[in-house]
């Protein structure tokens, strides 16, 4: 098997030979943010919205971005060409960069620029034609959850305790409102109305998210943007959870009980069909 080739500040080479420093802050702070890129038939899919995402993540939290957008697109599609399958999930990390260890953000380091890429697993058959099992937790995460930040302890946590109760995916609540899942967006269906969660500083705004808004307004599925209540979460007609990576999932089970008839939904159905779709036709 060839191995992995990745990026790192300003070089392509083996995965194996790529070192930084044990003073960064990335790894002494999780002092750092990133982004995954789903690439389809070597595609980065929606880069543009990634790359504004990348931004507003790096100017959150004071770091300046280390390359415009025409030199990230053209690092991407290089990084995309030297691995080999055409479908790939592509992991981009900026760090602050290495000091002595001190708290606050000093500025003028120079960033530590990592990007690696993975062929992209997507959701097996069997998750998409029964869904998946999620449970409620309590949202224990900040309040800066528009960042797309690497310190995702409390989400590691809370996947875990989701998967230790046999599911994949946990529904956080915050204050008796859904706020998203650990690594996803959650929608709710009630009727025929899609609900989403605002895009406000308790969740991050997925592209998969504004990809699944614009393919139901599309397929004349009415769309609401605003607080959902757990009420509402645990009465859904239908649950759907949406990432680069899984792309659209119904989720079937709450808590041990099913949602709607628990299988997957009419919208669901609608919204995964036009999806896929849209990603073949993804240039
Ligand atoms: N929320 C959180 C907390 C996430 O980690 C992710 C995926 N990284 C998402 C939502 C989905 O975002 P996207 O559709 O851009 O992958």
């Amino acid at each position: 098997m060839t191995e992995t080739i990745c990026f790192l500040n300003g070089e392509f080479l083996p995965l194996s030979q790529a070192k930084i420093s044990v003073l960064d802050r990335g790894f002494i702070f999780g002092d750092a943010v990133y982004e995954v890129i789903p690439v389809y038939r070597r595609k980065p899919f929606r880069i543009a919205n990634h790359l504004q995402r990348l931004q507003h993540s790096l100017s959150a939290i004071r770091i300046n971005n280390p390359y415009h957008a025409d030199a990230w697109s053209q690092l991407i599609v290089d990084l995309i060409a030297r691995n080999a399958t055409d479908d790939q999930s592509l992991y981009i990390q900026v760090t602050r960069g290495a000091a002595k260890r001190d708290f606050g953000l000093p500025q003028g380091l120079t960033p530590t620029v990592f990007m690696t890429s993975n062929p992209l697993s997507t959701p097996s058959q069997e998750q998409i034609q029964n869904g998946v099992r999620a449970v409620t937790l309590t949202d224990i995460r900040w309040l800066r959850n528009n960042i797309k930040s690497t310190s995702l302890l409390a989400a590691n946590m809370l996947r875990q305790l989701a998967m230790d109760a046999g599911g994949a995916e946990c529904v956080l609540l915050r204050d008796g409102y859904l706020t998203e899942g650990s690594s996803s967006n959650i929608f709710v269906v009630k009727g025929e109305t899609l609900l989403a969660p605002p895009k406000d500083h308790l969740i991050l705004p997925g592209i998969t998210y504004e990809v699944v808004l614009e393919l139901a307004v599309e397929q004349s599925v009415t769309t609401k943007v605003r607080e959902i209540h757990e009420l509402e979460v645990k009465s859904a007609d239908e649950l759907l959870l949406t990432s680069s990576t899984r792309e659209v999932l119904a989720i079937t089970q709450l808590d041990g009980k099913a949602i709607g008839h628990g299988k997957p939904g009419p919208v669901f159905r609608r919204l995964h069909r036009a999806f896929q779709d849209y990603k073949l036709t993804w240039q």
